[in-house]
């Protein structure tokens, strides 16, 4: 660009004051950097570029950079930008894009957001919906398509139950269906529910769901790419200013980057490859993936040890306390996750294996220390994903082998309800264990896994320093002595997603020659009552410097 300028413009842009106008100085009643060289300071000065110049006082970085744009927020508290370990965008983005049944009452309460959502969507095209209940319906019976029928005789209609276990689809749906559903058959693992005719009735449950499933038109490529938008668009809405994406294929990669190439991605996305894939194939024939913009990078590799403790599939080294006989079941075999491990590590590629109950753990362990060899005392940043429930004796290893621990504070306490019924209460001791974990001196990233969980990280702030449900239950916390303090938890989703991303020199703390990746709070996390991290307000969001979520103002 400089050289279509002519000498003389050059000269006079030359003779002006080093720039001055380029460099704002922050002000705020507190910024907590995250930096233990300057914990708490109450400005920060940050260049065109977003880079970090100086944090100080008002007074020294004002003269030292004379002329500069001030932003004041006031009383307002600034940290670090929030980073998400363990996300979904896609999924994020794909929830907004259908219908949110989630807490209705009635077959009107939801026939009024079918209506709504159908308004933004194309004649004919597929209305989808999640989170119906019929147990939360005054009549709690199965609903029928002729409850859906009168307000869409057309538009095909395809509604998850709550559980995902369960689909409600009107006659347009069914009439999309390729194979013929009248008769008497049942499809193997699922059944389609028949009137006293035999004629279906529209609820298709577990693997008759497959049936409509298939009848819809796959996504075309501008709605998937809505989908990732809506989703970033939401995750700085809540203060995020990154979010490791566990486990995307080679396109949504390529989705990102056209994206990203249009200066479309709000937020740095630190994407992982989908297990032993294309996407993991890329980065070994053509290296670790990053975006110019700083804004995307791909160097990392999800795998899968075993399933999720509520539905059983968690594994565990014995028994399921509430269902004997069953110890639940491997998502890879260790075979296969000794094959991508191996892989990876000759690839330079990070890995981050889900890992949920204590069998799943122990194989991720093994399987890391086989593939690392020799340079598991290296800086190779390997992950587990959850470390959900972990046996006493590999507590330890995580830390001994340089291990990071990935959790979702969230996941605990969603899941203390039924948690302890699943593994009896001595593994109980090691679930969820992010206070052990930490003082063994484990790495500890932390995140959400949205949307199984919300995206919103002051839950996950929340419940790491309380262990409490929304109300505030238990009183004093689900085994108390595993909660964070709320620097710890900030630290969490700071600067320690930061290193678990290799970008602990670039993002995580504020400090000079780092990005000016920031949050801007009404309150202070670290001095409000624990209850109060619920609910702080984001008064705004930057990446690079710049806003990329401002609140409406009120
Ligand atoms: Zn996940």
């Amino acid at each position: 660009m400089m050289r279509t300028l002519a000498p003389a413009v050059l000269l006079a842009l030359a003779a002006a004051p080093a720039f001055a106008a380029d460099v704002t100085v922050l002000t705020a009643r507190r910024i907590h950097t995250m930096d233990a060289a300057r914990p708490q300071v109450e400005a920060m000065a940050f260049d065109a570029e977003g880079k970090v110049l100086a944090l100080g006082n008002v007074r020294e970085l004002l003269a030292q950079h004379p002329g500069a744009t001030r932003l004041d927020v006031g009383n307002a508290t600034v940290v670090p930008g929030l980073i998400d370990a363990h996300g979904h965008m896609s999924g994020l983005g794909w929830g907004m894009l259908t219908a949110d049944l989630v807490g209705t009452t009635s077959k009107a309460g939801i026939l009024a957001r079918l209506r709504d959502k159908a308004r933004t969507l194309k004649p004919g095209e597929w209305l989808i919906g999640r989170g119906w209940d019929q147990n939360d319906w005054p009549e709690q019976a199965f609903p029928t398509a002729a409850d859906l029928d009168a307000a869409f005789p057309d538009r095909p209609v395809w509604l998850s139950r709550v559980d995902g276990h369960a689909g409600w689809a009107n006659s347009a749906a069914m009439r999309a269906v390729a194979r013929d559903l009248s008769g008497d058959w049942q499809p193997d693992g699922g059944s389609i529910r028949r009137d006293a005719t035999g004629k279906p009735t529209g609820i298709f449950v577990d693997n008759a769901m497959a049936l409509v499933e298939s009848a819809r038109p796959a996504a075309d490529e501008a709605t998937a790419e809505q989908a990732l938008v809506l989703g970033m668009r939401e995750a700085v809405a809540h203060g995020l200013t990154g979010v490791h994406d566990a486990g995307i294929p080679l396109e949504e990669l390529q989705r990102y980057q056209r994206l990203a190439d249009r200066g479309q991605v709000p937020l740095r996305i630190y994407a992982m490859a989908d297990g032993n894939s294309a996407a993991l194939e890329s980065l070994c024939a053509h290296g670790l993936y990053r975006h110019p913009s700083g804004r995307l990078q791909m160097r990392a590799v999800k795998l899968y040890a075993d399933g999720a403790l509520g539905s059983r599939g968690a594994a565990l080294l014995s028994d399921y306390s509430d269902d004997h006989g069953n110890r639940g079941l491997l998502v890879m075999s260790p075979e296969e996750l000794a094959a991508a491990a191996d892989k990876a590590h000759r690839c330079g590629v990070q890995v981050a294996t889900h890992a949920i109950g204590d069998r799943g753990n122990r194989i991720a362990l093994d399987t890391y220390a086989k593939a690392l060899g020799a340079d598991v005392a290296g800086d190779h940043r390997w992950r587990i994903e959850h470390a959900q429930i972990l046996a006493p004796e590999d507590l330890p290893r995580l830390a001994a082998m340089h291990v990071i621990a990935s959790m979702q504070p969230t996941h605990a306490t969603s899941d203390m309800p039924w948690a302890e019924q699943r593994v009896g209460a001595r593994r109980i001791v090691g679930a969820y264990a992010w206070r052990q974990l930490r003082d063994a001196g484990t790495h500890l990233a932390l995140g959400s896994d949205f949307p199984v969980e919300s995206v919103d990280p002051r839950l996950g702030l929340y419940a790491a320093v309380t262990r409490s449900d929304a109300r505030g239950l238990p009183a004093g916390g689900w085994y108390p002595d595993e909660k964070l303090t709320a620097f710890e938890a900030l630290r969490g989703f700071t600067l320690e997603a930061a290193y678990a991303g290799f970008a602990e020199n670039e993002v995580g703390s504020l400090a000079p020659g780092k990005r000016a990746d920031f949050v801007v709070l009404a309150e202070d996390p670290l001095a409000v009552p624990e209850a109060a991290l619920r609910t702080l307000t984001v008064r705004a969001t930057y990446v690079d410097g710049k806003p990329v979520y401002e609140a409406p103002a009120r």
